[in-house]
C-alpha cells in the first residue's frame, strides 16, 4: 500500500488507511488523544506531524494482523474497559454468558473463584457486579496476574489473587466455594483456528492444552469436587463441539443438574453442574 508523505486530514487518513472505519477511528483516537466527538468535529484538520509516523506504524501492524485490542491496549468486557497485553487472552463477548450464569447462581455473600483469570475480565466483573461476594482469581502466569491486578485496581474491584496451576494456586479449605468458574484453554492441538486472526498473537497456553482440548476441563472437574460447598456450581466455557464431552466429564465426577448453555450464535458454549446437597 502507498502512503501519502504529506499530512492528510483525519478524515482523509481514515479513508486511505485500508482498515475498517471503526478500527481506523479507534487507532486514530488512541494515537492522537481524541474523543469520538472531537474527531467528528475536527475531521477536516490535518493529522499532527508529531503523530504521523506512530499512527501509520500502528495501522501497518493492524494490517499485518496484530489484534486491535493489543494495539489499543484495551478491550471492553461487560461494559467496562479492561487493559490487555500480549500476556493475556483478549476477553470475548461469549465469555459474558459465563459471567451471567455465575451472577444468576451466586448466593448473597457467596464465594467465587475464577481459575485462569487472564486479564481478570470474569473476576473483576463479578466483584463489581456483586460487591457482597468474596472473589478469588488465579492464574499460572505472573504476567497475566499483573494485568488482572492492574484491572482490579483501576476499576476498583476487591479480589484475592493467587498464582499457580488450577487448584494448586492456593490450597483452600475443602468445601469453600459456592461457584468455581473458568474459561480454560480448550482448543484442540492442530485446530486451524489457532493459525487464524487474533489467535495467532495470543498466548498459546491460554488457548490450547496442546492435546485433545479437554485436559484442563478434566483437571478442573476432578479438583472442583474438593473445593465446592455442597450444592456449589462448577461452570466452564468450552468449544462449540465439546458440549457432550464436557457434560460427560461433569457427570463422571458426580455433578448433578448438568446442562449446556448456548451463546448468542446458538452454539454450545458453557457447561455447568452442581454438587449434591
Ligand atoms: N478468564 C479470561 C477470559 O475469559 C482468560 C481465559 C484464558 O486465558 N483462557 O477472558
Amino acid at each position: 500500500m502507498m502512503f501519502h508523505t504529506s499530512p492528510l486530514t483525519y478524515e482523509q487518513w481514515l479513508r486511505q488507511s485500508g482498515l475498517p472505519r471503526l478500527e481506523g477511528r479507534l487507532l486514530l483516537q488512541a494515537c492522537c488523544g481524541l474523543s469520538h466527538a472531537q474527531l467528528i468535529s475536527r475531521g477536516g484538520e490535518a493529522v499532527p506531524a508529531a503523530q504521523w509516523a506512530d499512527l501509520n506504524a500502528l495501522a501497518q501492524r493492524r494490517r499485518n494482523g496484530e489484534p486491535l485490542a493489543y494495539l489499543l491496549g484495551w478491550r471492553e468486557f461487560y461494559g467496562r474497559r479492561f487493559r490487555v497485553s500480549p500476556a493475556v487472552l483478549i476477553p470475548r463477548p461469549e465469555t459474558e454468558h459465563l459471567l451471567e450464569a455465575a451472577l444468576e447462581r451466586l448466593p448473597a455473600g457467596g464465594r467465587v473463584w475464577d481459575l485462569g483469570t487472564g486479564s481478570g475480565a470474569l473476576a473483576v466483573s463479578a466483584a463489581l457486579e456483586r460487591p457482597d461476594a468474596a472473589v478469588r482469581a488465579s492464574d499460572l502466569s505472573r504476567e497475566a496476574l499483573a494485568v488482572a491486578q492492574e484491572n482490579a485496581e483501576t476499576l476498583g474491584a476487591r479480589i484475592e489473587f493467587a498464582c499457580g496451576s488450577w487448584f494448586e494456586a492456593q490450597p483452600a479449605a475443602a468445601g469453600h466455594f459456592d461457584i468455581l468458574l473458568s474459561n480454560p484453554p480448550y482448543i484442540e492441538q492442530g485446530d486451524p483456528h489457532l493459525q487464524q486472526g487474533d489467535l495467532r498473537f495470543e498466548p498459546a497456553a491460554a488457548l490450547t492444552d496442546f492435546g485433545d482440548g479437554l485436559a484442563h476441563i478434566r483437571t478442573l472437574a476432578a479438583g472442583a469436587v474438593r473445593h465446592l460447598k455442597a450444592g456449589g456450581w462448577l461452570m466452564l466455557e468450552h468449544g462449540w463441539n465439546q458440549g457432550p464431552a464436557v457434560r460427560g466429564i461433569l457427570a463422571e465426577n458426580r455433578f448433578q443438574d448438568v446442562a449446556t448453555l448456548p451463546d448468542l450464535a446458538g452454539l454450545d458454549r458453557i457447561t455447568l453442574g452442581r454438587l449434591p446437597d
